[in-house]
């Protein structure tokens, strides 16, 4: 029976969707539930009925799931960011790994190794690697800036789904020196009477507030997306952020934090001694979109990028330009590349989807010589002046489409820039085809694919098994505990080949 829109239904949760909500059903009818766990009984509001399935929110829970707890954030309900903070991080481990297995399993037709059945050739499926501390481990964020119902200027985030800002300064995921900052440009705002944007009217001024915070060195960027091109006083509010910024003592702010979130933060901060402001510039983004960043960066104080540090290679990281969000998890990802790579330096390496490089470098050092491909000018910029300090001399780096560039390069190279291994790391869609077909006429040894989308990934695994390729491993890392990501590296090999 379908319920109406607003009915009250007891349920309990059985299973949990693709997005992290927990899947209930009422005489048949299926039900997601955000923040809802498996195993619990709840009484739920229907918020919207379809013929088969609808939606629906949590009114009380009457008999709590083993795997609930308590979330970090006051407000993990309604923000859109964590879908997962209900959840124990032991269960939230469990599901990912369940994901990205099923995925595989479903989507790509893998049929993986049973527990303990070693002398085999199919494919193993390894247990996910999770982190220790499961908090406070982003360097990077974006608040939108608003106004509450009294008209005071607030950051925060986002509801799912929408763009109500929730009034938060703080976040149990980020770095807790965001606080300061989004507090410091509220103040200059009020204090000047600089409008935050309005996206009904496209008026006002600040957008968002952008910042990233380098764990190895404690280097702090602000960036201040605009819609226009400066904003007043703003040497005034470079010199306030740099005194917070260096005033900054996480006993002032840890007062109201909960101990796994002082311990987390603490554990998270990785080796920086402490934090200092390098940057602060401006983004202008003039556009009525939902895109955050427009094109141009304009310097107002300091350096408009700061440095990071994964493993021994350093990174220069700008706003544009991609850098993944948890450095812990990073340097346990690039490490099951390059492992799954297998280098012994006499191999020829393409990175394609590179970003700034990250990747090609930490292989570059195994590796006789590495070539990456990104699209956007700006991270092949930061990859090549990323080379340059680290020492690197080879690795090269190309501007454009993967599957535009690989197939002309090696065809204009007359097949000398061929490759013993490619490592590819596109965005959640995936593989373009066209780029898949050229990886399998350029035959490397080794694929090792890193996908931050299952279900891509087992699409593209389907192809590249499908033409002369196996799956030999899948590794799934967590880099985004608290939501409903994962991460995972697989290892692929030319048939004749071990
Ligand atoms: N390997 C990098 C970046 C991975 S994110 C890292 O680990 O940091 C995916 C990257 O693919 C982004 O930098 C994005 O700009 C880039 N990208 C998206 N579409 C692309 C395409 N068709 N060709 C090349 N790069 C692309």
């Amino acid at each position: 029976m379908v319920p109406k829109k607003n009915e009250l239904v007891t349920i309990e949760i059985t299973d949990i969707g693709s997005g992290g909500e927990g899947i209930g059903r009422a005489d048949g009818f299926t039900l997601f539930v955000k923040g809802a766990v498996v195993g619990d009984v709840i009484e739920a509001k229907v918020l919207k009925a379809k013929k088969t399935y609808g939606y629906a929110k949590i009114e009380k829970i009457v008999r709590p799931s083993e795997h609930r707890v308590e979330p970090v954030c006051p407000v993990a309900g309604r923000c859109g960011g964590c879908q997962l903070q209900s959840m124990s991080y032991p269960a939230q481990l469990a599901w990912k790994e369940r994901k990205v297995r099923e995925c595989l399993e479903r989507i790509g037709g893998v049929e993986f190794a049973q527990d303990g059945e070693s002398e085999t050739d199919k494919p193993h499926f390894l247990p996910i690697l999770g982190m220790e501390d499961s908090l406070a481990y982003r360097n990077k964020a974006q608040f939108p800036v608003g106004r509450d119902k009294n008209g005071k200027i607030v950051t925060g985030f986002y509801a799912g789904h929408s763009h109500a800002i929730i009034p938060s300064t703080t976040c149990a995921i980020q770095a807790p020196v965001n606080e300061v900052i989004c507090k410091i440009v509220c103040e200059h705002m009020e204090q000047y009477k600089i409008a935050p944007y309005d996206e009904e009217t496209h008026t006002g001024l600040v957008r968002h507030i952008l910042t990233r915070v380098g764990a190895a060195t404690g280097e702090v960027l602000v960036c201040l997306i605009l819609n226009g091109k400066s904003i007043p006083k703003a040497e005034v509010l470079a010199e306030r952020l740099e005194k917070a910024v260096e005033a900054f003592s996480v006993a002032k702010t840890e007062n109201e934090a909960s101990e796994d979130l002082k311990d987390a933060r603490e554990a998270n901060r990785g080796e920086m001694a402490g934090l200092v402001l390098k940057g602060l510039c401006l983004n202008v983004n003039k556009e009525k979109t939902n895109v955050i960043l427009g094109r141009e960066i304009i310097p107002v104080w300091g350096d408009t990028y700061i440095t990071d540090y994964i493993g021994d290679v350093s990174f220069r990281i700008s706003p544009l330009s991609f850098y993944q969000v948890n450095p812990k998890q990073t340097k346990v990802l690039y490490e099951k590349a390059l492992e799954f790579a297998g280098l012994t330096g006499n191999e020829i390496v393409w990175d394609l989807y590179c970003g700034i490089g990250t990747i090609s470098l930490f292989l570059a050092k195994k590796a006789k010589q590495v070539y990456g491909v990104e699209i956007v000018p700006q991270a092949i910029e930061d990859a090549k002046q990323n080379a340059i300090r680290n020492g690197i001399e080879n690795a090269e780096f190309f501007v454009g489409a993967a599957e535009d560039v690989l197939p002309a390069k090696y065809k204009e190279s007359g097949g000398s820039m061929r490759a013993d291994v490619i490592v590819v790391d596109p965005p959640r869609k995936g593989c373009d085809e066209a780029l898949l077909q050229t990886v399998v006429n350029m035959e490397p040894k080794r694929v090792v694919y890193v996908s931050c989308d299952p279900a891509t990934l087992a699409r593209d695994v389907k192809y590249l098994e499908g033409n002369g390729y196996r799956l030999v491993k899948a590794q799934p890392v967590d880099m985004f505990p608290m939501t409903e990501h994962v991460e995972t590296c697989v290892l692929l090999t030319k048939n004749f080949c071990n």
